[in-house]
């Protein structure tokens, strides 16, 4: 059951049903606020849940713009680039051999044999991303599988626009959003161990909240960085 809530100029979408707290997400890319409520509670305390919340959803509103403002990307010559949380300058090199990427101080270098148009770059760069995020996932996989006593079938490396990671906990396909190669690799660590989580707890219930303070006591303080920023858990 889908219903709107109005405070100031914001719209916020309300979805009514069976859960016990309130969630309330501001959405990529745009800002756009929805609220999860619990069936019975009326929308005037949907409404002033809300406007008790306001500072953060501009906050985090403001975040998106600024994305915005980053994007889109062209793949040229001292164009800024993040990697595991860190800023590169874009340096594209012609050389007889490539095409090939690497990090050199505070330069992500992408060598080839010949010009390269912006999808030739954003394809060698995206691809390279694609491997460095692989490499630590199956590491950070494989170190959490012993220690939660679980067992992940496939990994898929994805673009996705509303969650850092999800998982199939039928199959045991954990997915994982190409984009986590640019924030600082602690996040990373935090979804692959929330996705694997849910292999024993499939809701983010007490139980998963409280399994998650003890194997990763930090990871609170990752929740700035999810992209769909929500004032719950919100790696998907
Ligand atoms: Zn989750």
């Amino acid at each position: 059951m889908l219903k709107q809530v109005q405070f100031g100029n914001i719209t916020a979408d309300v979805v009514l049903k069976d859960i016990k707290n309130v969630h309330l997400s501001v959405l990529p890319p745009i800002g756009k606020v929805r609220i999860s409520a619990p069936s019975h509670m009326s929308l005037d305390t949907i409404r002033v849940f809300t406007i008790s919340k306001l500072s953060w959803i501009k906050k985090q509103q403001r975040k998106f713009q600024e994305q915005e403002r980053e994007t889109p990307r062209e793949y040229l010559d001292r164009e800024s680039h993040s990697v595991w949380g860190k800023r590169y300058l874009l340096k594209i090199i012609e050389s007889k051999s490539g095409p090939q990427v690497e990090l050199r101080r505070n330069q992500i270098c992408v060598r080839a044999n010949r010009k390269l148009d912006k999808e030739e770059r954003q394809k060698i760069v995206e691809g390279w991303y694609r491997e460095q995020l692989k490499q630590n996932a199956v590491e950070l996989i494989a170190k959490w599988e012993k220690v939660i006593d679980v067992k992940v079938s496939r990994l898929f490396i994805q673009k996705m626009k509303t969650k850092w990671g999800g998982c199939n906990v039928a199959t045991k396909n954990v997915r994982l959003n190409l984009e986590l190669a640019k924030k600082p690799v602690e996040c990373l660590e935090y979804v692959v161990v929330h996705e694997l989580m849910h292999l024993i707890e499939k809701t983010h219930n007490h139980r998963f909240v409280a399994m998650m303070d003890n194997f990763l006591p930090k990871w609170r303080g990752c929740s700035e960085v999810t992209p769909s920023s929500q004032t719950e858990i919100s790696a998907g």
